[in-house]
């Protein structure tokens, strides 16, 4: 597996967890996983190799509480009338979700079911239920933390997402993630585990391992969790998700993963090679302009 440290941050060309089974385990510095965007797209997303963005793309912006939440009202906005897919045949309402739009800690689920699509809000059935007590049990609540899905309509007859219904939703998703900015984001389950880390690892081998991963321009510390309405038919599945909860407080605590950092310095290797493509003989004379301009 190739791999080099830049400042600290290991960067490594494979999928790289950072915690032991069912412990949060952070190495020195943390560690940047390059995403592949199978599912996510690359367009608008601050394409990143390696941890760090291309030259040429914007740094993420700097927002205010008021622009961020003005922001997402226009992303939700846009979704509510959205029929890029044909669930919006059948649902009642698009469930955008709903919580702190400044919240360091963002829960993605699977899709509303029956009762998210009659209310337009996020987990307000027993699966809801279930995550309340659980965000009590660590001292919080749903005002605390930003929740969501995958999908934003209601798949019909509480079937699992079609990966078309997944394409066609994704830029709502990762237009929250960017503009919540969040520190910690929970994946409940696995459809959101598997979209957000572009891999098709399920949640039985991911859950309760954190890792940090760069999802657009930034980089989040990802924690899969067993999706809460597994949770309430298998009593292990609900120790498991209960023991994996209790240390979010932790993660939390660890603060923001060190960032991507933009067009501070070159990629050395890039730099390297440009000097060989100018300059293969070693000369050191610069190649005028108007010949680079040929190619
Ligand atoms: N399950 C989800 O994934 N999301 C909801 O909103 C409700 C149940």
């Amino acid at each position: 597996m190739a791999s080099r440290s830049i400042r600290g941050i290991r960067m490594t060309a494979s999928p790289n967890r950072i915690s032991g089974a069912g412990r949060v385990v952070e190495r020195a510095g943390g560690s940047v996983t390059p995403p592949h965007y199978p599912l996510w797209p690359l367009a608008n997303t601050g394409v990143v190799a390696l941890g760090r963005p291309f030259p040429g793309l914007p740094s993420p912006p700097v927002r205010s509480s008021a622009e961020r939440r003005e922001l997402l009202k226009g992303v939700y906005e846009e979704a509510r009338g959205c029929v890029r897919c044909p669930l919006h045949h059948t649902r009642t309402t698009v469930v955008f979700g709903n919580g702190n739009a400044n919240a360091d800690l963002m829960f993605i689920g699977e899709a509303p079911g029956a009762n998210e699509d009659r209310m337009g809000l996020p987990f307000v059935g027993q699966a809801g239920k279930l995550l309340d007590k659980l965000l009590a049990e660590i001292g919080m609540e749903r005002n605390d933390v930003f929740v969501a899905n995958t999908l934003k309509c209601r798949p019909p007859d509480n079937r699992d997402p079609h990966p078309n219904e997944i394409e066609a939703c994704q830029e709502y998703l990762r237009r929250q993630v960017d503009l919540i900015e969040p520190t910690v984001i929970c994946t409940l389950g696995n459809f959101s585990t598997k979209l957000l880390r572009a891999d098709s690892t399920g949640i039985s081998r991911l859950h309760g391992r954190a890792e940090i991963r760069v999802i657009g321009p930034r980089a989040v510390r990802l924690y899969p969790l067993y999706h809460p309405a597994a949770a309430l038919y298998t009593s292990s599945t609900l120790e498991a998700l209960r023991m994996d909860f209790h240390r979010i407080p932790e993660l939390l605590a660890l603060g923001p993963p060190e960032q991507p950092r933009a067009f501070e310095e070159p990629i050395p290797e890039l730099d390297e090679l440009l000097v060989e493509i100018q300059d293969p003989a070693g000369a050191g004379e610069a190649e005028p302009a108007a010949q680079l301009g040929l190619f």
